[in-house]
């Protein structure tokens, strides 16, 4: 592989390889500074973090521990893999701590205390063997992995694995480690090249697994990653009704050209597949996965960013199909996906994959959290047709549909929030990299970044922005060594005709990188211009659900037409939008000129006659769009992403 380099420190982050283009920096050296982002991580911090410990408490899956260490005979509470939920809650909140830095400790406090309580009541139930899940395994359960399928014991294992890394790395409980190694440890065994030669049904472990051994450099863990991951695809699972492409066990993973199946297990795959082929040198295999990336991005992604179009079985869809009404795009594959993209840019170095992250941030992910971070969405539609309504609750008030039209305040399968708040804890390191040369910027956000490059000079700088409101993004340079360094900005895909000056000197950038090479001194000042005015979007003619639609975007966010917005007596699915005159905006808001489409009911949807299903339009406005991750939070209302394009009569 090119431009590996061997590094001695690591990063408080939670993906750190060995090799690759870029260095992540970690959560003490890039960290957000308010702004979008910045509130959304208070917004954590103060309410979805604590608000999952409540639910995860109220729910009985941290119950479902000290059962199992009682060694009595007990009813288990929630999926089975709700262990899951208490790992990454664990990991939120120690990505939370370092991110708040030593002066968070006072703020910490209280999250602290739950951390180490969560802890000590999941290693009592830890088997003396290192084994540990609350559903399998005792007298009077089922055994140890007879379900692979959908037992979920390796990747409740994983996300376990994951969480004590992101805890060291953030240094907290040492007891954490001991309980994860001891668990990968048994695993190792259990799964070994003499052990059970098969795969989880979903996978998660391969994660864990290369991570516990970058952390510690035991390398049976990265060992028994690879043997995962060159095992899937051998039609070792049991058969379901999906199929074995929904666990990606139809074939092997070097062999696949796109993603399938189900889509939160493909792109923990991907990502773990990517984390092996770094810490291995196998270029091949990388090269197999920026193929499968590439391929999916082209046919089977939402504008959102969003993932996968089957309700039933939560996977993706053939190429182009990308109905608008039946997306799912579920908030764990929105987190997935960036996990995948993360991996590759560290890997290769290409901005494509920072595109693609920056477009999930501001689509998937912000759109999950209601304002008061106490309720989320799980499925992400980007077409509501009738007015959202609450989703049914069993009798501990547990939302029972993913695919809710409302944000909901728990879920019986809640593998979302605690996804976001873990993602939302660690963007910083999503923001900025190194490399022997420089400093890479990536997002966009009030951000400070103070980093030891790697022959020792110190940089440091802050960045100053209204971004995503406003496409102005200043940089200052804090700390400079006085030799030259270089300084690359990515510049979106959408931002054609963006600028880059230096102390005033302005010069094109394209999309890419813009990079800038000097001896800056404290004080310097770099501006990136980003043209950030709204523009519609148009479909690739295959994508057929929304042929003759547009959206609108306006730098990376998607907006949407919300019911609320409407005048009187007009709906969301009779309107127009004019495309001959493109789309207003301003640093608030944007807005359309629609038209009110007056289709009237008929004996039979279709005719032979063109004209008797040509909508009249009746009435003309200006009507404003809401960015969609902010759609459902005005009362109930319709929404669409897509609106179908005309031109005023
Ligand atoms: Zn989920």
């Amino acid at each position: 592989m090119t431009g590996i380099v061997e590094r001695h420190t690591s990063p408080v982050a939670p993906v750190v390889p060995r090799g690759g283009v870029f260095t992540p920096l970690g959560l003490d050296e890039s960290r957000l500074a308010g702004g979008f982002w910045g509130e959304r991580q208070e917004l954590n911090h103060d309410a979805i973090i604590p608000h999952a410990l409540h639910w995860l408490e109220r729910a009985g899956w941290v119950g479902n521990f000290d059962n199992a260490a009682s060694g009595r005979p007990y009813e288990h509470r929630g999926m089975e893999f709700a262990d899951s939920e208490i790992y990454k809650i664990i990991e939120a909140i120690s990505w939370d701590r370092a991110r708040t830095g030593p002066g968070g400790a006072d703020l910490h406090a209280e999250l602290d205390a739950a951390l180490d309580g969560l802890v000590d009541r999941l290693a009592a139930a830890q088997d003396a063997d290192g084994y540990l899940h609350t559903l399998f395994g005792r007298a009077w359960q089922r055994p140890r992995y007879s379900d692979l399928s959908w037992g979920h014991e390796l990747y409740c294992f994983g996300h376990l694995l994951q969480s004590a890394v992101a805890n060291a790395r953030a240094g907290a409980n040492a007891k954490y480690l001991q309980v994860a190694t001891a668990l990968a440890d048994h695993v190792c065994v259990m799964f070994g090249e003499n052990g059970l030669r098969t795969v989880c049904g979903h996978a998660e472990i391969e994660l864990g697994l290369v991570e516990l051994y970058r952390l510690t450099g035991v390398r049976r863990y990265l060992d028994q990653a690879a043997l995962f991951i060159d095992r899937r695809g051998a039609g070792t699972l049991p058969r379901i009704e999906y199929g074995s492409a929904y666990a990606q066990d139809d074939m092997p993973v070097r062999e696949a050209t796109v993603l399938r199946g189900h889509v939160v297990r493909a792109l923990y795959l991907s990502a773990g597949a990517t984390d092996v082929a770094v810490e291995t040198g196998d270029t091949e295999l990388l090269h197999v996965l920026e193929t499968q990336w590439a391929n999916t991005v082209a046919t089977r992604v939402y504008v959102t960013g969003g993932m996968g179009s089957h309700h039933n079985d939560e996977a993706f869809g053939l190429d182009y199909v990308l109905p608008p009404d039946r997306s799912y795009c579920e908030t764990c594959a929105g987190v997935a996906s960036i996990m995948f993209s993360w991996r590759l840019l560290l890997a290769t170095g290409k901005s494509r994959y920072a595109d693609l992250i920056e477009r999930t941030l501001y689509n998937v992910l912000a759109a999950s959290p209601a304002r008061d971070g106490r309720a989320f969405f799980y499925a992400n539609t980007l077409h509501q047709r009738s007015v959202s309504v609450p989703a049914p609750v069993n009798a501990d008030g547990l939302c029972l549909r993913g695919a809710s039209s409302r944000r909901e305040a728990w879920f019986e399968a809640s593998c979302c929030p605690t996804n976001l708040a873990r993602t939302l804890a660690s963007l910083g390191a999503l923001w900025a990299t190194k490399d022997a040369e420089g400093v890479q910027i990536h997002q966009y956000g009030g951000a400070s970044v103070d980093t030891v490059l790697a022959d020792g000079r110190r940089v440091s700088l802050d960045v100053e922005t209204e971004f995503p409101h406003a496409g102005t993004v200043r940089i200052t340079i804090r700390e400079s060594p006085g030799t030259p360094w270089t300084l690359s900005l990515r510049v979106p895909e959408w931002a054609e005709g963006a600028s880059v000056s230096v102390n005033g000197v302005a010069e094109e950038a394209a999309p890419g990188a813009a990079s800038v090479t000097r001896p800056f001194v404290a004080g310097d000042t770099i501006v990136l211009e980003l043209p950030i005015e709204a523009r519609f979007v148009f479909p690739h003619p295959r994508v057929d659900a929304v042929r003759g639609c547009v959206a609108v975007q306006r730098g990376p966010v998607v907006y949407a037409l919300e019911s609320v917005d409407l005048p009187h007596g007009w709906s969301t699915e009779a309107t127009v939008v004019d495309v001959s005159k493109p789309p207003m905006s301003d640093r608030d808001s944007v807005r359309v000129h629609l038209s009110s489409a007056d289709s009237p009911v008929r004996d039979f949807p279709y005719s032979v006659s063109a004209a008797d299903v040509t909508p009249h339009l009746t009435a003309s406005a200006e009507v404003p769009l809401t960015p969609y991750h902010d759609w459902a939070n005005r009362g109930p209302s319709t929404m669409r992403v897509w609106i179908p394009a005309g031109t005023a009569e």
